[in-house]
């Protein structure tokens, strides 16, 4: 591979491009992670995290040194036990993924399921929540472009008293998230989305209910590197438990308040008007929403559905070849959809309009 690379449009729904003030924030020297500065920038991490995923003052947030799916099995590692019944909302690969590793650490597995292209349904889920321990559900499924419907399906579970754990992987950072309001339990996401910092940490919001039901457990968790009281030891109690990663931590600090300086508000609305001229630009083009209904479309990942006859490997091999990447489906989509990204840095008209212009030259 050369040493450089040639600058690169990625379109793709993550990694996004990492915003300059976390490449910046990379070359800083590097520190231990026990120094004394690294513990006071965790600490900005922290309340920075809160804001972000609206929680309360009191809710421990952390990085995890893995990637959003690290997010997504210290959920099930730490608050699933063998034999809890677990609800799980899949209706697309992530929500499968969360049920392949509920049912890894022994959860009974109760599927929700919606067609392809369709969100869940809060009805279903209220018919399935007797003695339901937890509620697990994708904010915003990548692989289809759907927008769960999680204030009304975490209104459901709160009654119930199970916990509720969300994915808001394409949603932290970018889209409405109350984690307080909506009385989440457990929520992650993972840094090279929303946020635009390097792919290596999941930021994790855990509330004092999940805590309490980790303190019940009958056995310690099995994924000793997530465990629960480890993370407090670290970033509440400064003891060592292992070594993070200090330079994606700066990283992922410049990302996290360049997002809250331009407001989390401001960056909702940048993702509708670039996700709106794209589908006014593309239009002509034949390409429609895969989603159908409006209130089910994900607005940080727009699954279009490609105009007939359309050649996807080709175009997309031909984008490639001028330094663009766009993402196509996934399984059974493969072929039939693009998932144009509009997280972080990729929501951005420049990138688009060097995507349209390539799209003129290739299309003739
Ligand atoms: N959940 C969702 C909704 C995702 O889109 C992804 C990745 O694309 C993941 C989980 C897994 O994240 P990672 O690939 O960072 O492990």
């Amino acid at each position: 591979m050369p040493d450089a690379t040639p600058e690169h449009t990625l379109l793709t729904p993550g990694p996004t491009p990492i915003h300059p003030r976390a490449m910046q924030a990379l070359t800083r020297p590097m520190l231990g992670h026990m120094d004394p500065e690294v513990f006071a920038l965790n600490r900005e991490i922290q309340a920075d995290l809160r804001v972000m995923y609206g929680t309360e003052e009191s809710t421990f947030t952390a990085l995890l040194a893995g990637t959003g799916s690290l997010g997504m099995e210290a959920s099930f590692a730490n608050l699933v036990e063998a034999g809890d019944e677990v609800l799980v909302c899949a209706n697309g690969s992530f929500g499968r993924r969360m049920a392949e590793m509920a049912a890894r650490y022994g959860a009974r597995v109760r599927l929700v399921t919606a067609p392809l292209g369709e969100a869940i349904n809060p009805d279903a889920v209220a018919a399935h929540l007797d003695g339901v321990r937890m509620v697990a559900v994708v904010h915003g499924e990548t692989s289809t472009g759907v927008l769960n419907p999680v204030p009304e399906i975490a209104r459901l579970v709160r009654q119930s008293g199970a916990l509720l754990t969300v994915d808001a992987v394409t949603t932290a950072g970018m889209e409405p998230f109350h984690m307080a309001e909506w009385g989440v339990d457990f929520a992650y996401t993972g840094a090279q989305k929303c946020l635009s910092a390097p792919p290596g940490l999941a930021p994790v919001a855990i509330s004092e209910r999940a805590f309490a039901r980790f303190a019940a457990r009958r056995a310690p968790t099995p994924l000793w590197y997530c465990d629960f009281e480890g993370l407090r030891d670290y970033w509440e109690d400064h003891s060592y438990h292992h070594t993070v990663p200090v330079n994606l931590h700066y990283a992922l600090h410049a990302a996290l308040r360049a997002a809250l300086d331009e407001g989390l508000e401001n960056r909702q609305r940048r993702v509708q008007e670039v996700g709106a001229a794209i589908q006014t630009a593309l239009a002509p083009l034949g390409f429609t929403s895969y989603v159908r209904r409006p209130e089910d479309r994900l607005p940080t990942v727009l699954a279009l559905r490609l105009p007939e006859g359309f050649d996807d490997a080709g175009v997309r091999t031909a984008l490639r070849e001028r330094h663009i990447s766009v993402t196509g489906g996934l399984g059974p989509t493969a072929g039939l959809i693009w998932r144009l990204g509009l997280m972080g840095e990729t929501a951005r008209p420049a990138p688009y309009l060097t995507l349209m212009h390539a799209l003129e030259d290739i299309l003739g």
